[in-house]
């Protein structure tokens, strides 16, 4: 079984160990004869199990391609792509390469699509709220009022030939984290699929990417972790050829003095972490990106905003865990979901 969160289990040793090593090769003989990795990007734990005779070569492209897409968009990284755009706020657009301006374009799609429930600006917010940086902490309101002033994915100047991008205020800033781990899956998948791997998955810290089916012909599982209790899983989806991709609210959080929540992903229209009544939104596609950003929005949408932006997405479904952990799928998954002990859930037809 792939666990979908595994990175939140890894220990702090386990990490620094990863980190060290940047990507490791292992042979495995579990189920089969394959190839582990484990690399440290873009901020996580990523790990790639593959079978069949290209696996040592494919694994070797894989993580080359990672680290190369890490370097042009980790926006903390002061040579990436999108820390120069970033830097030039307010000014010019400048040059980008031709994988950055696809990821804009895909990520300004989205929220043209989303509107209200995602955003690629939302640096200013991400930045107050300290996610991903120091540990998260519940600003000023007139600061949220400020940093949501500059987030407006209208202000990024992308032109749809030319490949160059600006923002056209001082003080804003591109921030891929919603998306940019699952263009990197779908970038994955392509360096599979060119070294003709027929079984394979990466796990690229939560986005899970599974190519065909497991070496027996059975389905790959994909776990997904309860969002409440670290040792139980949920339910999990039995997938060929799919992608998942989680946004919960017990990823990165801090509990206040009055017991309130505060996580990672943000309401872009009211500054503050999103409260839809979802702790948890898992979205199966078969494109990494699209999971990616999809269950980051639909985790600000809600359900019932949630289930209309998912119309546009065919072959496209979701597992949504309420605030009080009901369950809800979407019809694809009928035959393809396995609840957890003691889950209840529904199905949308
Ligand atoms: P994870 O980072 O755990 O994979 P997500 O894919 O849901 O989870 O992305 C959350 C990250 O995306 C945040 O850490 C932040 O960098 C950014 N972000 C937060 N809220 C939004 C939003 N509403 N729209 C776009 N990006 C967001
Ligand atoms: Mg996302």
């Amino acid at each position: 079984m792939v666990q979908n969160r595994v990175a939140a289990r890894r220990s702090d040793a386990d990490r620094s160990s990863i980190r060290a090593r940047r990507c490791t090769l292992d042979a495995t003989q579990e189920s089969g004869p394959s190839v582990r990795a484990t690399q440290f990007a873009m901020g996580t734990i990523m790990s790639y199990t593959v079978f069949g005779p290209a696996a040592r070569a494919s694994l070797a492209a894989a993580c080359g391609e990672i680290e190369r897409l890490d370097s042009l968009l980790s926006r903390f990284s002061a040579d990436s792509e999108i820390a120069r755009i970033n830097r030039g706020a307010g000014r010019e657009p400048v040059p980008i390469g031709p994988q950055t301006h696809a990821v804009l374009l895909e990520a300004s799609a989205f929220s043209r699509r989303c509107p209200d429930c995602f955003a690629v600006t939302v640096g200013p917010l991400v930045d107050l709220w300290n996610i991903g940086v120091k540990s998260l902490h519940r600003p000023d309101q007139s600061k949220i009022e400020q940093a949501r002033g500059l987030v407006n994915d209208g202000d990024l100047i992308l032109d749809p030939l030319k490949p160059s991008a600006g923002l056209r205020r001082a003080g804003q800033s591109v921030d891929l984290g919603a998306i940019g781990k699952g263009f990197a899956g779908d970038r994955i998948r392509e360096v599979f699929h060119r070294c003709g791997i027929r079984a394979a998955y990466a796990n690229l810290g939560g986005n899970v990417v599974a190519v065909g089916s497991r070496p027996d012909g059975l389905p790959w599982r994909i776990g997904i972790q309860h969002p409440r209790d670290t040792d139980r899983l949920i339910g999990c989806v039995s997938v060929v050829d799919r992608s998942a991709v989680t946004s919960g609210d017990y990823q990165r959080y801090v509990t206040d003095s009055r017991g309130n929540r505060h996580h990672h992903i943000l309401d872009p229209s009211t500054g503050y972490p999103a409260d839809s009544g979802l702790i948890s939104v898992t979205v199966v596609s078969p494109g990494a990106m699209v999971a990616d950003a999809l269950a980051t929005a639909l985790f600000v949408a809600g359900i019932e905003r949630g289930l209309e932006l998912l119309e546009h997405y065919p072959g496209t479904d979701a597992v949504f865990v309420h605030s009080d952990l009901r369950v809800s799928i979407t019809a694809g998954l009928k035959h393809r979901f396995q609840a957890g002990q003691n889950t209840e859930f529904t199905i949308m037809d």
